[in-house]
């Protein structure tokens, strides 16, 4: 663990995006506190949590951010506001992505619409992001393969035309959470250093 006065040697920014419901913050929670909660509250804004480790016998500071991931659905509202809405979706969604050195693109393998919106939420990060940016594909809740609807077939052949890691876990059950947030680590720090 962290001592608070602890050197830091890197402070990497990653971001988790995907549709609603996918279990980010559950995902979050499992890396950083090693909790897990079942009737999770849909987060509210933007937040972020860090967690400190040892990568090559450096201290990486790891500062995961963590969002509503609907902004960007639609948009029910009057003319005005609908044009307020889109400036401050643009300024916040600006601010998510700023710095941000990796991004975890996170989808629900029980809900294929998630996987299918995975080529949409591609677009707004490399739009907004770091053209150097190393991305994950989560295939999260792999607890529930009874209920699969998307073939790790599908997803690793979207994941390798698209350039980017690929991974099945569970926030429920631990598995693989620690070794994609470690993997995603690793890799930007072998790119930077
Ligand atoms: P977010 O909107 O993407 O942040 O999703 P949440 O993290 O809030 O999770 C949404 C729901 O899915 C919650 O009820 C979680 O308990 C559940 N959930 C998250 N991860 C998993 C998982 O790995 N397995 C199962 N079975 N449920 C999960
Ligand atoms: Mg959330």
């Amino acid at each position: 663990y962290a001592d608070y006065n602890q050197k830091i040697d890197y402070v990497f920014k990653i971001v988790l995006i995907g549709d609603s419901a996918v279990g980010k913050s559950q995902l979050l929670a499992r890396f950083a506190r090693n909790e897990f909660t079942v009737d999770s509250k849909a987060t509210i804004g933007v937040e972020f949590q860090t967690k400190t480790l040892a990568i090559h016998n450096k201290t990486v500071k790891a500062q995961i951010w963590d969002t509503a991931g609907q902004e960007s659905t639609f948009c029910v509202c009057s003319f005005l506001g609908c044009f307020f809405s889109s400036l401050r979706y643009r300024a916040v969604t600006s601010a998510y992505y700023r710095g941000a050195v990796g991004a975890m693109l996170v989808y629900d393998m029980t809900k294929r619409q998630s996987f299918d919106h995975m080529a949409r939420w591609l677009e707004e990060l490399r739009g907004h992001a770091d053209k150097s940016i190393i991305i994950m594909l989560i295939g999260n809740k792999c607890d529930l393969g009874s209920l699969r609807a998307v073939p790790a077939e599908d997803a690793k052949e979207f994941a390798q035309r698209e350039n980017l890691f690929f991974m099945e876990t569970s926030a429920l059950e631990a598995t693989n959470v620690e070794t994609a947030f470690l993997t995603m680590l690793t890799e930007i720090y072998r790119i930077i250093s």
